[in-house]
């Protein structure tokens, strides 16, 4: 089976430097937040070209951790995407706040002009902005900055799939002071579990955000915070600072090439691609296709034929049972990401797949009659 990911060539590949590195930390005698979190971060934050970064235990809670630097509370209104894992909405809730949801533009990324109409219905005005560079591609960072400047919202980007992304030269991340990511095994940096960082290009919500991840302590036993407990352990960082974050940039170029070629040699009228946001170095981390009609009999053709296909994300938001019960003012329809929830697939892309098992796939899209 042609898969969404593989663990066990990745594991193939790098076995004797993964346990290189877990034996460095063993030896070390120090097991949570020591040196090799300390030297990830640095490498992190140079990598992605912003001034700092905070190890956590996982995205959801450098998204949580980073709302409260920022002064996220309750009461406060969230703009952000009904299109993303629940996660972004899931941090939003745990910081006490209220989502509203704007539509997604044709890439299926925030719409900011559907933002705007959203603003202009509300009674009250939102405080924050948490737009999701999706699928790995970049959104415009100066329209976010400056529509997060004019309206008095607070930027914070969910950067979760799109570490390395560029638009316009830019990383993802820069139209905020602090953005999040996640290290789960999927994403293009992935742990060997869990783990998630926050970026910023501020001393004091670096300090805060370490303080918080580790029960809001300033000092040892000076508790001068309510935080939690999402530390990020030594053989997690060791595994990605010395195996994982070395590869990344050879990964991504291998995602690149793999969606160049779908793109290129992908010709059924069964399938849309949706455009990639102007400017956008996307890093791949998922490959998203629209299927015209029947996206269950299409996803069956390809399983047929050894190929695993996925969907990000079959259910917006908004239509979890998980948020019965949570008070989301009427912001108009969501029309376009209902069509992505409906329609949508994730063609196999990983940076372990060979150039037969591309092939693979492009040849079942091809052979596939609407
Ligand atoms: C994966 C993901 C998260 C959450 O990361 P975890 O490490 O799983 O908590 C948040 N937002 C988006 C867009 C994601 O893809």
């Amino acid at each position: 089976m042609i898969g969404l990911a593989d663990f066990k060539r990745m594991w193939a590949e790098d076995r004797v430097s993964y346990l290189d590195a877990v034996n460095r930390v063993g030896e070390s005698g120090w097991l949570v937040l020591g040196t090799e979190v300390a030297k990830f971060e640095e490498e992190l934050a140079s990598f992605w070209g912003l001034p700092w970064s905070v190890g956590v235990g996982n995205g959801l809670d450098a998204l949580e951790i980073a709302f409260h630097c920022e002064g996220m509370a309750r009461g406060d209104l969230v703009l952000t995407t009904p299109l993303s894992a629940f996660a972004t909405t899931l941090a939003i809730l745990r910081a006490g706040a209220t989502p509203v949801y704007a539509d997604v533009d044709a890439t299926g990324l925030l719409d900011l002009s559907s933002a705007e109409a959203v603003l202009s219905r509300l009674g009250v005005k939102p405080r924050f902005i948490v737009p999701v560079h999706l699928y790995g591609h970049a959104m415009e960072l100066e329209p976010l900055r400056a529509f997060g400047a004019k309206h008095g919202l607070t930027v914070i980007e969910d950067c979760a799939q799109s570490i390395g992304a560029k638009s316009h030269g830019r990383p993802v991340g820069s139209a905020s002071r602090v953005c999040c990511t996640s290290f789960y095994p999927t994403k293009n940096l992935g742990a060997l579990g869990d783990a998630g960082a926050l970026l910023t290009t501020s001393t004091e919500i670096r300090d805060r955000a370490r303080s918080l991840r580790d029960y809001g302590q300033s000092a040892k036993y000076v508790h001068d915070d309510i935080g939690l407990n999402s530390r990020l352990d030594e053989v997690q960082a060791a595994i990605l600072r010395s195996v994982q974050l070395p590869k990344l940039r050879e990964q991504t170029s291998r995602r690149q090439a793999i969606a160049k070629r779908y793109l290129e040699e992908i010709r059924t009228p069964a399938l849309e691609f949706p455009p990639t946001p102007p400017g956008s170095e996307s890093v791949w981390h998922l490959f998203p296709a629209l299927v015209r009609t029947e996206r269950e009999r299409f996803r069956a053709h390809l399983h047929d034929r050894g190929i695993a296909t996925g969907l990000h994300y079959p259910k917006l938001i908004t239509d979890q049972a998980a948020m019965a019960g949570v008070a989301v003012p009427k912001t108009g329809d969501l029309a376009r990401a209902q069509r992505f929830a409906t329609s949508q697939v994730s063609l196999p892309l990983h940076p372990f797949l060979t150039d037969d098992e591309v092939g693979a796939v492009i040849d079942a899209c091809n052979g596939y009659r609407a």
